[in-house]
């Protein structure tokens, strides 16, 4: 199976080539042609998968017989709308519609929230066919009336479990509420349970259904390993590794924002180029974390699940769960990261007696037990007992205090957290 024969006209085929692809990934074999000829998809797919590609390329294929070269606002309308569940998502699909279509005179632009509104407003009246963008802000700039949606010809839901689970339903009916009903709509999601069918049938005409990623999956080329630990000798433990193998970029995931902040702090202090990414941070310094990180400026990303959805960076060789997360499919999306499109990855998650239970339910999801490897000098202390982990606000969160005992006893645990949503 080569690009030429999904049927892609010869300026994506250039984009594509220059990008290095020699075979489209099975997500991409199985959607693009079915979206080349206008049918709406429902593709159960995760990142690493292809599926941004999936669905970029048939959107510009479809989108740049009518392109206009011309510099003039009225000639580049809203023709696609993208929304994603988080800034940084949106950002790398913008990212991934420039890169393809850049032999093609079609316009693109990001909404996101918590930036200043002027810069996309300005963007918004010079015009743009493609727009990538989070609910909520998107809804604000039409509220303020710097959109129209009807011109629109194709709806993509990238990600669309994510933006369920960050309560944006509310506002993604409100959209879908704005857009001409004639038009092509794709839903892309890892998962496909009762809101999300139920969202599909309300919003996809007769679909044709692609899953690449079975709900358990993990991706193939993955070596996935346990380092058992004490909770207070995760820190050592990873500097440790970061250093000797020396792993020249890692991805790290805390469950919470403090404990992302706190790490990537005492990292820095260990001598490793080290920053956290999380919902707390400014834009700015999200952006300029992740271009450090892409660069190589800095080798240790340490981020929460939330912040790390979506982030795109190609073919991580190492992720590490500092923490192991309290629902087991966060541990799929986070070993995602790596070993992306054919590429060896490698996932290590430091787990202590308190984890142990999490542990049990990731092996459940994946049906089968992953691998143990103790490293010399951070056995484990077996007198420790298991502490029950303290489930925050919003149900995740880290260990209670004990009464009149300083927070780092044994302390490497974050407190518990807030899941918000951001747009
Ligand atoms: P995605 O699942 O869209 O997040 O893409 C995962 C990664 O795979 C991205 O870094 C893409 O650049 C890369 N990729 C997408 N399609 C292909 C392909 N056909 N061959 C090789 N790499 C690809």
């Amino acid at each position: 199976m080569s690009f030429e024969s999904l049927g892609l006209m010869p300026e994506l085929l250039r984009a594509v080539r220059e990008q290095g692809y020699e075979t489209p990934t099975p997500v991409q074999a199985q959607a693009i042609p079915h979206l080349i000829a206008g049918r709406d998809l429902m593709a159960g797919a995760q990142t690493g998968t292809g599926k941004t590609a999936a669905f970029t390329l048939p959107l510009l294929h479809r989108l740049a017989p009518h392109a206009n070269p011309s510099t003039s606002p009225a000639r580049h309308p809203i023709r696609a709308l993208v929304l994603t569940p988080t800034r940084e998502l949106a950002m790398q699909v913008e990212e991934s519609v420039r890169t393809y279509g850049k032999y093609l005179p079609l316009r693109s632009t990001t909404i996101f929230g918590g930036v200043n509104i002027n810069p996309q407003t300005a963007a918004l009246r010079r015009g743009a066919e493609i727009l990538v963008a989070t609910p909520g802000r998107l809804l604000d700039h039409h509220q303020q009336g710097h959109l129209h949606f009807g011109t629109l010809e194709i709806l993509v839901l990238d990600e669309a479990d994510r933006m369920l689970d960050m309560g944006f339903l509310p506002d993604i009916r409100r959209i879908l509420a704005l857009l001409p009903p004639q038009r092509q709509s794709i839903l892309c999601s890892a998962t496909f349970d009762g809101e999300i069918r139920k969202l599909a049938s309300s919003l996809l005409r007769d679909p044709i259904s692609v899953d690449v990623a079975p709900r358990n999956a993990t991706a193939q080329g993955v070596r996935q390993v346990v380092l058992p630990v004490d909770a207070g000798r995760k820190r050592a433990l990873l500097s440790h590794l970061i250093k000797a193998r020396p792993m020249e970029q890692v991805l790290v995931f805390t469950r919470t924002k403090h404990g992302a902040s706190r790490l990537a702090d005492q990292l820095v202090k260990d001598g490793i180029a080290a920053a956290a990414i999380h919902g707390d941070k400014s834009q700015p310094q999200r952006i300029k974390a992740l271009e450090d990180f892409k660069s190589g400026a800095i080798t240790t990303l340490v981020a929460t699940d939330i912040a790390a959805r979506g982030l795109d960076i190609d073919q991580l060789p190492h992720v590490v769960n500092y923490e192991l997360p309290f629902v087991p499919e966060d541990y799929v999306h986070r070993i995602g990261r790596t070993g992306r499109a054919g590429a060896e990855g490698e996932a290590m998650s430091l787990v202590c007696v308190d984890e142990h239970k999490l542990l049990k339910d990731i092996e459940g999801l994946l049906k089968r037990p992953i691998t143990q490897l103790q490293i010399p000098g951070f056995e484990p202390d077996p007198t420790v007992k298991a502490e029950p982990l303290l489930k925050g606000r919003a149900g995740q969160g880290g260990r209670p205090r004990r009464a009149g005992a300083p927070t780092t006893t044994r302390g490497e645990h974050s407190r518990a957290p807030r899941r918000t949503a951001k747009s």
